[in-house]
């Protein structure tokens, strides 16, 4: 199909830096569906991708060759890759060239996240810090917390809270990301409907929320702390024009990251001098997206929080609940309602400070609930990389996983009786339970294969 770019969006983008007409027009008229995934280090299911070809600025993204059914995938199910556009993964080079490397202990709040695409990329990045991942509007927030539960990290705070709820968490994060709400221009090759939504009025709407949201939110960045600012607009309102407003209203100082030439990425300079990166759908294969960093140059450092208490299991709660986990020194349980839930101990008191500010949908990862001597076990473990090993697992073929996912009944000749894990090509999928005459699937209903 010939997407027709909308006149005015063209005339905005005249004196855009790199941006060239008619291979702009040309990229959008031969609408090359282009695939890529970011695979879970975690999960390690780099195995699986032999014949895709890397993605130069991320190390964990490829290429697809073809769009496979990735509903009818059970890795995709396990948490074993996301299904994300490559430009955006261009995320990890700005952390690599702005945050570095290797760097333990960081509070990172990405402040728009649903569905997750980079709070999941910004969990294996910072393998050992403490992330946030916040959506605003309630109904994105259960996919967020459906995608980051998958991704199996227990270092992610799920919250569903307004940019300016953040503003009084003086100094709290090492590394913000904004990732914008736009006029969404950059898409249009992958959602064509954007196309009939945009408008100038809304690229302006959309450039006023903009700043509203980084205003909001600056405070919670600490002194020296990094901001990264990104959009899938092509459009200077949302783009340069935001650095511009960043630094004349806000201590920042800019970054510049410079990308490997090769890439083809543009880096733009705005009028007061601050680098962004444009990604054109002409010169990489990739959409349309627009990113820059910033330090912080003033503001609290805050990191003494004031810590109240948990609800602890008992010792024959914990106990159970240990069994079912790999050995862990650094872990710290604690039980909300019924639930033994398990969060690494150094960041105890940074969660009861999130709690007592923000709402929270998720944190740590939920282990399960103790029913007299049983333990009934909680999806999230099964997905979560606290799972003990020595769990029984029963391994699927394709056909039964999906049967599995879809939350069929499931028919097994296995006749050892109880809880264990159903998995494909030794990926965790979720808990069944072999009874006498049947087999209880204990997957969320609410995520289960709709389609037959
Ligand atoms: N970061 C996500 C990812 O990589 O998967 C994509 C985020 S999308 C570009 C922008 C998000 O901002 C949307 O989930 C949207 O619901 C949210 N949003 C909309 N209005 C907002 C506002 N006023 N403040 C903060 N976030 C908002």
């Amino acid at each position: 199909m010939h997407l027709q770019i909308p006149k005015a969006l063209i005339d905005s983008l005249q004196n855009v830096k790199g941006f060239d007409e008619d291979a702009f027009v040309k990229a959008h008229e031969q609408n090359e569906a282009i695939t890529s995934i970011r695979y879970n280090p975690a999960k390690s299911a780099i195995d699986n991708l032999q014949s895709a070809i890397n993605i130069p600025w991320c190390p964990h993204g490829f290429y697809l060759p073809e769009r496979p059914s990735f509903t009818f995938d059970p890795l995709f199910h396990a948490g074993t890759y996301y299904v994300q556009e490559a430009s955006s993964m261009f995320l990890w080079q700005m952390l690599k060239q702005t945050v570095g490397e290797n760097l333990s202990g960081l509070k990172v709040l990405d402040l728009c996240a649903a569905p997750g695409g980079k709070s999941t990329l910004l969990a294996s990045y910072f393998k050992d810090g403490l992330i946030v991942a916040n959506e605003v509007i309630r109904s994105r927030a259960n996919i967020l917390v459906e995608n980051i539960t998958k991704w199996g990290s227990e270092n992610v705070v799920v919250t569903n809270n307004d940019p300016k709820d953040f503003s009084k968490l003086k100094g709290f994060f090492d590394v913000i990301l904004i990732d914008a709400p736009c006029s969404g221009s950059g898409l249009f090759r992958k959602d064509n409907d954007a196309i009939n939504e945009w408008s100038e009025e809304n690229v302006i709407l959309c450039s006023r929320r903009q700043q509203r949201i980084a205003a909001d939110v600056l405070p919670s960045l600490k002194e020296d702390g990094i901001l990264i600012y990104s959009t899938c607009s092509y459009s200077k309102q949302e783009d340069e024009d935001i650095l511009d407003w960043m630094i004349s209203n806000h201590q920042l100082s800019t970054i510049n990251c410079q990308p490997n030439e090769e890439w083809n990425i543009v880096e733009t300079v705005s009028e007061k001098g601050a680098f962004g990166y444009r990604f054109y759908p002409d010169k990489i294969k990739g959409e349309g997206f627009f990113i820059a960093a910033f330090k912080k140059t003033d503001g609290e450092t805050g990191d003494s929080y004031f810590s109240t208490s948990f609800v602890i299991p008992s010792k024959h709660e914990s106990a159970l609940a240990k069994e079912w986990i790999k050995e862990d020194d650094g872990l710290f349980l604690f039980k909300q309602n019924e639930k033994i839930i398990a969060i690494e101990e150094r960041w105890k008191n940074d969660i009861v400070f999130l709690q007592n500010n923000l709402y929270l949908r998720k944190a740590g990862v939920a282990l399960g609930s103790v029913k007299g001597n049983d333990f009934v076990p909680e999806h999230e473990l099964a997905l979560s990389s606290l799972m003990n090993d020595k769990i029984r697992k029963v391994e699927l073929t394709k056909e039964q996983a999906i049967q599995y996912l879809q939350k069929k009944e499931l028919v097994l000749e296995d006749d050892i009786k109880g809880w264990a894990l159903a998995t494909y090509l030794d990926k965790n999928l979720g808990w069944i339970k072999i009874l006498h005459n049947r087999v209880n699937n204990y997957y969320p209903k609410e995520w289960r294969i709709l389609k037959d």
